[in-house]
C-alpha cells in the first residue's frame, strides 16, 4: 500500500467517538485517580512488557514502599528490586531508581514537563516520554504501544510488517496526525484501551467498536491478517548448571550479579551456561571453580525448571555440591559479592524468576 496521510486519503479519524467510547467504558485502574506525574511515570514502566492485571499489585506495593520521588531516590538498590521481584525486565527498575535519583537533584524532585529533558532521564524512551507528558501534563505527544499498533494498522490498512522500522515510523505519524490535542493523555489512553480490550489480536468486537464505520480490516474482513508480523527468529535455548553448596551451619551460598549485568543487582545460586561437550554436571563444576575459585564435588540433582526469558529459553539444573578439600574459601569472581544465607532468609533477598522457583521449593521442601 502507499503511505498515506488522514488529511489526504482517509476519512477524519473519528476522535469524538473514541474519546466518548472511553469516557462511558474505561477501566477503573489505580493510576488512573491520579494525575501526579511520579504514579503515572511508575505505572507506564511497569506496563512495559507486563499486563494490567499483574502490574496492578506491583503498582500499589511500589506506592507504598516509595510515595515519593525522594524516597524512591534515597531507598537501597535491594529493596527497591525486592518489590520490583518477579515482574522481570529488571532493568526498568534499575533504571527507574537512577533516573528518581537525576530528579531529585536536578529537577527539584518534579518530573520534567519537557520532552527533551524527560527523555534526558535514564530508562526513558520515546513511549514512557509521549505516556507521562500527555496523561500527566497534558501536553500533545502521541503514544505508540503494541496495542496501538495493532488499532491503527487495522483501521488504515497498513499490511507492512510491524517489526520492520519504517512501517513502526509510519505508524508513529500517523498517531501524531490523529491526536486529540485537546485532550492528547485520554486520547492515548483510549487508543491503548481499545486495542487491549476491543481490538484484540483475536477475535476482535468489532460490532461493539467506535471505529468500525471508518476501520479497513473492518470492512474488508482483514483482521485476521492485520496487522502482519514476520516470524521471530527461534531463541536459543541454554542449559543453565547451578550450585548449592552449604556450609557447615548449614546455610546457602549466593551471589551477587554484577550491577551492569543481565538481571544486575539481583541475586542467584553460582552456575552458568553449559559449553558444547560438556555433562550438566562439568558445567557446574567448572563453573564454581570459576566463579568462587573452589573444586566441588558435584551430588545429587536438586531440580530441573524451564524458564522463558525474552529472547531465549533455559533449562535449569540445580544439584548440591560439596566444597572439596583443600579448597580455599570461596571468593566471588565474576559476581559482585557472595554471602552465605539460611534458608529462611533467602526470602529477604530478589531473586530471578528461575532462581526465585528454586528458593521456594527449598522453603518447602528442606527443614532446616
Ligand atoms: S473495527 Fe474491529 S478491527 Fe477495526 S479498530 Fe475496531 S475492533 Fe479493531
Amino acid at each position: 500500500m502507499d503511505w498515506f496521510t488522514v488529511s489526504d486519503n482517509v476519512p477524519e479519524f473519528p476522535k469524538h467517538e473514541l474519546l466518548e467510547w472511553y469516557d462511558r467504558n474505561s477501566r477503573d485502574l489505580p493510576w488512573r485517580d491520579s494525575e501526579d506525574p511520579y504514579s503515572i511515570w511508575i505505572s507506564e514502566v511497569m506496563l512495559q512488557q507486563t499486563r494490567v492485571d499483574t502490574v496492578i499489585d506491583y503498582y500499589h506495593r511500589f506506592r507504598e514502599a516509595f510515595p515519593t520521588i525522594q524516597e524512591l531516590a534515597d531507598a537501597d538498590r535491594q529493596s527497591v528490586l525486592k518489590v520490583w521481584e518477579g515482574l522481570g525486565y529488571y532493568s526498568r527498575a534499575r533504571n527507574l531508581q537512577d533516573a528518581a535519583r537525576t530528579v531529585a537533584e536536578q529537577f527539584n524532585g518534579e518530573v520534567p514537563d519537557s520532552y527533551k529533558e524527560i527523555l534526558s532521564l535514564k530508562g526513558v524512551g520515546p513511549y514512557t516520554a509521549a505516556a507521562v507528558l500527555s496523561i500527566a501534563y497534558n501536553k500533545p505527544y502521541a503514544v505508540v504501544d503494541g496495542n496501538v499498533i495493532r488499532v491503527l494498522t487495522r483501521y488504515f490498512g497498513v499490511k507492512e510488517d510491524i517489526r520492520s522500522q519504517s512501517t513502526k515510523k509510519q505508524i508513529q505519524k500517523l498517531a501524531d496526525e490523529i491526536l486529540d490535542r485537546n485532550r492528547p493523555g485520554d486520547f492515548n489512553q483510549a487508543l491503548m484501551e481499545l486495542g487491549a480490550t476491543i481490538c484484540t489480536p483475536s477475535g476482535p468486537d468489532c460490532r461493539s467498536c467506535p471505529l468500525s464505520a471508518g476501520c479497513t480490516a473492518y470492512r474488508t474482513a482483514a483482521t485476521d491478517t492485520i496487522p502482519y508480523k514476520s516470524p521471530a527468529k527461534q531463541s536459543p535455548h541454554h542449559q543453565i548448571g547451578v550450585g548449592l553448596i552449604k556450609d557447615n551451619e548449614d546455610r546457602l551460598l549466593i551471589a551477587l550479579r554484577p550491577e551492569d549485568a543481565m538481571l544486575g543487582g539481583l541475586w542467584e545460586f553460582p552456575g552458568g551456561k553449559m559449553r558444547t561437550g560438556e555433562s550438566i554436571k562439568q558445567t557446574v563444576k567448572r563453573e564454581l571453580k570459576e566463579e568462587l575459585g573452589v573444586d566441588v564435588d558435584v551430588l545429587e540433582k536438586f531440580m530441573k525448571l524451564n524458564h522463558t526469558y525474552s529472547h531465549f529459553k533455559i533449562t535449569l539444573h540445580a544439584y548440591w555440591c560439596r566444597i572439596l578439600p583443600p579448597s580455599p574459601a570461596p571468593t566471588p569472581a565474576s559476581s559482585q559479592e557472595i554471602r552465605w544465607v539460611t534458608v529462611p532468609e533467602l526470602s529477604q533477598y530478589p531473586f530471578p524468576k528461575a532462581n526465585k522457583v528454586l528458593t521456594e521449593k527449598l522453603l518447602r521442601k528442606l527443614e532446616f
